[in-house]
């Protein structure tokens, strides 16, 4: 499943391609992906400019002329790519060849005013699209009591040292809760609390004071989340499985985890000496390493 991180990335990659520009036609090839595609969707998308693409969590929301957001999720197998009307992944036109084989898992293609397509394919349509007006958007089903976004100023020491105040759960447990920080999972978890030092055993509000206040852990923790992120980010989003930039180039996708997936092996920590162990927690793999994590 793309983590937060390979979805900025593909923002990253559609933005030059989609902001500025005009949807001339939608090809929809079903009625669904993990829900029904919103009513006369390709419709109420056509003649509309995309004036910004962005992120809230793991959603991508393009901003409509309109009014109305193009929200978008890539569930679990879900990716775009993109065909330059100029480029080399197809010639002027080509994309409207009758000839054109269809990818039996390409379910949306948006045909953009300067000849450009964006296709979107989803093996397991574990995707979604909707169609949100812009001011409904922070109510919605799919935003609502949403956490703040580990890289914006939200995400500070204090605040995250209220909110852990007095909090029985692991730590682990409250960074995974989407309530809290919106966006982060199972693999950025494992590895920001390794980047701490900080076992993913203890206790939440034991990284606070009694009466909220941060303390060194906290103040490591909000680092080593960030850190994590932007350098995943830089590397162009990891993923375990094959994953391809939107430009269509495959992407640095082999993002090294320092601690995720590596049961058994040395603790990378210098002068440490330890061994990474796995442990379920949540019904979900947890990496660390006994020795430095405490
Ligand atoms: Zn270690």
């Amino acid at each position: 499943m793309p983590e937060l991180p390979e979805v900025e990335t593909v923002r990253r990659g559609l933005e030059p391609v989609l902001v500025g520009n005009a949807f001339a036609r939608v090809e929809q090839r079903r009625p669904d992906l993990r829900f029904p595609l919103p009513k006369r969707f390709g419709e109420r998308l056509q003649g509309r400019t995309v004036e910004a693409l962005d992120r809230r969590a793991k959603y991508l929301l393009a901003r409509l002329d309109d009014g109305e957001v193009l929200v978008m999720h890539l569930g679990m197998t879900g990716r775009f790519s993109i065909d330059h009307a100029n480029g080399a992944v197809a010639s002027p036109g080509q994309f409207a060849h009758e000839q054109r084989k269809v990818p039996k898992h390409e379910h949306v293609v948006f045909h953009l005013g300067d000849g450009t397509a964006v296709r979107y394919s989803d093996t397991r349509r574990f995707g979604i699209m909707d169609l949100v007006p812009a001011k409904a958007l922070e109510s919605h089903a799919l935003f609502k009591g949403l956490g703040v976004e580990p890289l914006d100023d939200g995400l500070s020491t204090e605040w995250l040292a209220s909110k852990l105040k007095g909090k029985a759960t692991s730590i682990k447990a409250a960074l995974l809760d989407q309530r809290l920080i919106a966006g982060l999972g199972n693999i950025y978890v494992c590895e920001a609390l390794y980047r701490a030092g900080i076992s993913p055993l203890k206790l939440a509000g034991s990284l606070a004071t009694k009466s909220g206040m941060p303390t060194k852990k906290t103040e490591t923790l909000v680092e080593g989340i960030k850190a994590v992120l932007m350098s995943a980010i830089k590397a162009g989003g990891s993923s375990l499985r094959d994953y391809r930039h939107t430009d269509g180039r495959l992407g640095r996708f082999q993002h090294r985890f320092k601690v995720y997936g590596r049961e058994g092996k040395p603790c990378q920590r210098k002068g440490c000496g330890g061994t990474v162990r796995r442990i379920v927690q949540g019904g979900r793999s947890t990496f660390y390493c006994p020795t430095c994590q405490r």
